[in-house]
Protein backbone atom coordinates (compact mmCIF):
# COMPACT_ATOMS: atom_id res chain seq x y z
CA UNK A 1 0.00 0.00 0.00
CA UNK A 2 0.84 3.13 -0.82
CA UNK A 3 2.01 5.86 2.01
CA UNK A 4 -0.50 8.34 0.80
CA UNK A 5 -3.40 5.30 0.73
CA UNK A 6 -1.79 3.83 4.06
CA UNK A 7 -2.24 7.61 5.74
CA UNK A 8 -5.94 7.41 4.95
CA UNK A 9 -6.94 4.42 5.59
CA UNK A 10 -5.11 4.91 9.22
CA UNK A 11 -7.28 8.21 9.46
CA UNK A 12 -10.16 6.50 8.21
CA UNK A 13 -9.49 3.64 10.83
CA UNK A 14 -9.52 6.54 13.82
CA UNK A 15 -12.76 7.58 12.62
CA UNK A 16 -14.26 4.28 13.24
CA UNK A 17 -12.57 3.39 16.24
CA UNK A 18 -14.41 6.18 17.61
CA UNK A 19 -17.74 5.29 17.05
CA UNK A 20 -17.12 1.77 18.80
CA UNK A 21 -17.74 0.53 22.12
CA UNK A 22 -14.31 1.99 23.66
CA UNK A 23 -14.34 -0.98 26.66
CA UNK A 24 -14.30 -3.08 23.82
CA UNK A 25 -11.37 -1.81 21.76
CA UNK A 26 -9.34 -1.43 25.01
CA UNK A 27 -9.91 -5.23 25.99
CA UNK A 28 -9.01 -6.36 22.02
CA UNK A 29 -5.92 -3.81 21.85
CA UNK A 30 -4.75 -5.20 25.81
CA UNK A 31 -5.38 -8.61 24.10
CA UNK A 32 -2.86 -7.76 21.31
CA UNK A 33 -0.10 -5.82 23.15
CA UNK A 34 0.08 -9.22 25.22
CA UNK A 35 0.58 -11.71 22.27
CA UNK A 36 2.58 -8.78 19.92
CA UNK A 37 4.88 -6.83 22.36
CA UNK A 38 6.66 -10.10 23.46
CA UNK A 39 7.40 -10.49 19.93
CA UNK A 40 9.00 -7.60 18.94
CA UNK A 41 12.67 -6.62 19.61
CA UNK A 42 12.85 -3.15 21.21
CA UNK A 43 17.04 -3.63 21.21
CA UNK A 44 16.45 -4.47 17.78
CA UNK A 45 14.82 -0.85 17.29
CA UNK A 46 15.49 1.98 20.14
CA UNK A 47 13.24 4.45 17.77
CA UNK A 48 11.47 5.99 21.05
CA UNK A 49 14.83 6.46 22.72
CA UNK A 50 16.01 8.64 19.48
CA UNK A 51 13.29 10.88 18.85
CA UNK A 52 10.76 11.16 21.58
CA UNK A 53 10.69 14.43 24.04
CA UNK A 54 11.20 12.43 27.47
CA UNK A 55 9.45 14.54 30.26
CA UNK A 56 10.98 14.19 33.30
CA UNK A 57 9.62 15.07 36.73
CA UNK A 58 11.13 15.97 39.92
CA UNK A 59 11.42 12.42 42.06
CA UNK A 60 12.76 11.32 38.87
CA UNK A 61 15.41 13.60 38.43
CA UNK A 62 16.61 13.20 42.44
CA UNK A 63 16.85 9.14 41.98
CA UNK A 64 18.64 9.40 38.90
CA UNK A 65 21.24 12.07 39.84
CA UNK A 66 21.49 10.30 43.49
CA UNK A 67 21.91 7.08 40.81
CA UNK A 68 24.66 8.70 38.85
CA UNK A 69 26.16 9.75 42.17
CA UNK A 70 26.26 13.52 41.08
CA UNK A 71 24.68 16.57 42.54
CA UNK A 72 20.87 17.62 41.35
CA UNK A 73 22.34 20.84 39.63
CA UNK A 74 25.05 19.31 37.82
CA UNK A 75 22.09 16.79 36.56
CA UNK A 76 20.03 19.39 35.49
CA UNK A 77 22.63 21.06 33.82
CA UNK A 78 24.14 18.41 31.61
CA UNK A 79 20.44 16.93 30.63
CA UNK A 80 17.36 19.16 31.34
CA UNK A 81 15.46 22.06 30.00
CA UNK A 82 12.17 23.61 30.58
CA UNK A 83 9.80 22.62 27.39
CA UNK A 84 7.28 24.96 26.22
CA UNK A 85 4.23 23.22 28.64
CA UNK A 86 6.55 24.14 31.42
CA UNK A 87 7.81 20.68 32.55
CA UNK A 88 11.13 19.30 32.50
CA UNK A 89 12.24 17.23 29.54
CA UNK A 90 15.81 15.84 28.38
CA UNK A 91 17.84 18.36 26.56
CA UNK A 92 19.19 16.03 23.79
CA UNK A 93 17.36 13.24 20.94
CA UNK A 94 18.24 10.40 21.26
CA UNK A 95 18.44 10.65 24.88
CA UNK A 96 21.88 10.87 26.37
CA UNK A 97 21.34 7.67 27.78
CA UNK A 98 21.07 5.46 24.65
CA UNK A 99 24.28 2.69 23.45
CA UNK A 100 23.34 1.95 20.82
CA UNK A 101 19.73 0.91 20.96
CA UNK A 102 19.99 -0.68 24.72
CA UNK A 103 18.89 1.60 27.41
CA UNK A 104 22.35 2.46 30.29
CA UNK A 105 19.92 3.78 33.34
CA UNK A 106 16.76 0.98 32.30
CA UNK A 107 16.08 0.23 35.93
CA UNK A 108 16.12 3.85 36.38
CA UNK A 109 14.36 4.87 33.25
CA UNK A 110 11.58 7.51 33.58
CA UNK A 111 8.06 6.99 33.91
CA UNK A 112 7.43 8.27 29.99
CA UNK A 113 10.07 5.78 29.15
CA UNK A 114 8.46 3.25 30.92
CA UNK A 115 4.55 3.72 29.79
CA UNK A 116 5.65 4.27 25.99
CA UNK A 117 3.81 2.46 23.70
CA UNK A 118 0.58 2.97 26.26
CA UNK A 119 -1.09 -0.37 24.51
CA UNK A 120 -1.66 -1.60 27.76
CA UNK A 121 -3.43 1.61 29.51
CA UNK A 122 -6.86 2.06 29.02
CA UNK A 123 -8.79 4.17 27.20
CA UNK A 124 -7.09 3.93 23.94
CA UNK A 125 -9.82 5.76 22.07
CA UNK A 126 -8.88 8.50 23.64
CA UNK A 127 -5.37 8.19 22.55
CA UNK A 128 -5.66 8.11 19.00
CA UNK A 129 -3.81 11.10 17.79
CA UNK A 130 -1.21 10.27 19.65
CA UNK A 131 -1.04 6.57 19.08
CA UNK A 132 -1.46 7.25 15.03
CA UNK A 133 1.44 10.13 15.58
CA UNK A 134 3.71 6.90 16.56
CA UNK A 135 2.77 4.22 13.74
CA UNK A 136 5.61 4.77 11.99
CA UNK A 137 8.20 5.47 14.43
CA UNK A 138 6.81 1.99 17.19
CA UNK A 139 6.90 -1.28 15.67
CA UNK A 140 4.93 -2.47 18.39
CA UNK A 141 2.25 0.20 17.56
CA UNK A 142 2.34 -0.52 14.15
CA UNK A 143 1.41 -4.42 14.19
CA UNK A 144 -0.89 -4.23 17.10
CA UNK A 145 -2.84 -1.31 15.06
CA UNK A 146 -2.96 -3.71 11.62
CA UNK A 147 -4.08 -6.64 13.81
CA UNK A 148 -6.74 -4.51 15.60
CA UNK A 149 -7.97 -3.62 11.62
CA UNK A 150 -8.63 -7.42 11.13
CA UNK A 151 -10.02 -8.28 14.75
CA UNK A 152 -12.19 -4.82 15.14
CA UNK A 153 -13.87 -6.07 11.64
CA UNK A 154 -13.03 -2.86 10.31
CA UNK A 155 -10.96 -5.07 7.38
CA UNK A 156 -12.29 -7.98 6.22
CA UNK A 157 -10.90 -10.97 8.03
CA UNK A 158 -8.46 -12.65 5.66
CA UNK A 159 -10.07 -15.95 6.20
CA UNK A 160 -13.91 -14.39 5.53
CA UNK A 161 -14.50 -16.10 2.84
CA UNK A 162 -12.79 -19.86 3.81
S1 LIG B 1 16.03 7.02 29.65
FE1 LIG B 1 16.47 5.06 28.68
S2 LIG B 1 14.44 4.26 28.07
FE2 LIG B 1 14.19 6.47 28.45
S3 LIG B 1 14.50 7.48 26.46
FE3 LIG B 1 16.49 7.44 27.51
S4 LIG B 1 17.50 5.59 26.74
FE4 LIG B 1 15.30 5.40 26.30
S1 LIG C 1 9.67 2.40 19.26
FE1 LIG C 1 8.40 0.72 20.03
S2 LIG C 1 9.40 -1.16 19.29
FE2 LIG C 1 10.88 0.53 19.11
S3 LIG C 1 12.06 0.45 21.00
FE3 LIG C 1 10.38 1.89 21.34
S4 LIG C 1 8.72 0.67 22.25
FE4 LIG C 1 10.20 -0.76 21.36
Amino acid sequence: MSPANLLAENQAFADWLKQQDPVAIDQQVQALEQRISPEIDCLACGNCCRSLMIVVEEAEADALSHHLNTTRAAFDAQYLEKGSSGRMVMNQMPCAFLAGNACTIYPERFSGCREFPALHLPHFNKRLFTTFMHYERCPIIREVVEALKKESGFLPHPHAQD
